[in-house]
């Protein structure tokens, strides 16, 4: 499960926000992993060393790998990706740090197995619609973009898993899945309040969105129950 964490910086009201939310949180159930994916709202479009600074002394790493089952996922700060002229050294770390796990990741080891899939979670999509789309704020500039994109394909990555649009969107192209999710809080769509579902089984990754509505009323669609089950 992952959120990002949406609080405005550099008002006075940061503090009691990040309170109440780490407040809310403790009602998840403890078997279910939270994990964060830092955005725009935690470090500013434009991120300092002091904001990423004071991201990761209250929410963990802004970026870090983990393994579920066999599948490797990669948590990104896109925040470096779309803006990192006042934080340069910073996104020369991430830089390394994914060339590293991105190479290890695609070739076979005696050491360490190889992954049954490679997921990337990042807050700002790479594209919103198509790879070659003009560059928007919600999307990644588009020399960043295919250099990610040519690199995520390299590496054999199935999916990107994005917000920051507020609304669902996404394609699959090249056999890359970009997954563009809407929010549990604030639509600036047609969407509704709701959480996008993801079944990873060996050999896919399905995915589907739901509203808070639909999951109250019905749960899970059968067919994503039965694998989950299988
Ligand atoms: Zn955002």
């Amino acid at each position: 499960m992952s959120f990002s964490v949406i609080l405005p910086l550099g008002t006075p009201f940061r503090e009691g926000q990040e309170k109440d939310l780490k407040a809310a949180l403790k009602g998840t159930d403890p078997s279910i992993p939270l994990v964060f994916v830092s955005g725009n709202h935690d470090l500013g479009n434009t991120p300092t060393p002091s904001t990423v600074e004071q991201y990761c002394r209250e929410w963990g790493d802004d970026y870090f790998s983990f393994w579920v089952g066999g599948v490797l996922c990669l948590v990104l700060n896109s925040q470096l990706f779309f803006d990192a002229s006042a934080c340069p050294e910073l996104r020369e770390a991430q830089e390394a740090w994914l060339e590293a796990q991105l190479s290890r990741a695609s070739s076979s080891s005696s050491t360490e197995p190889k992954p049954k899939h490679i997921l990337i979670f990042q807050h700002i999509p790479l594209y919103l619609k198509s790879p070659d789309e003009e560059d928007d704020y919600f999307n990644l500039q588009r020399t960043v973009r295919q250099n990610l994109l040519d690199r995520f394909k390299k590496a054999g990555v199935k999916a990107v898993f994005s917000g920051h649009y507020h609304r669902n969107a996404g394609g699959c192209h090249g056999g890359l899945d970009m997954v563009v999710s809407s929010a549990i809080g604030c639509q600036l769509g047609e969407d509704t309040h709701g959480v996008r579902v993801v079944v990873v089984t060996a050999d896919s990754v399905i995915h589907r969105y739901y509203s808070l509505e639909q999951l109250r009323a019905r749960g899970l669609d059968e067919d994503l129950k039965k694998l989950l089950q299988a």
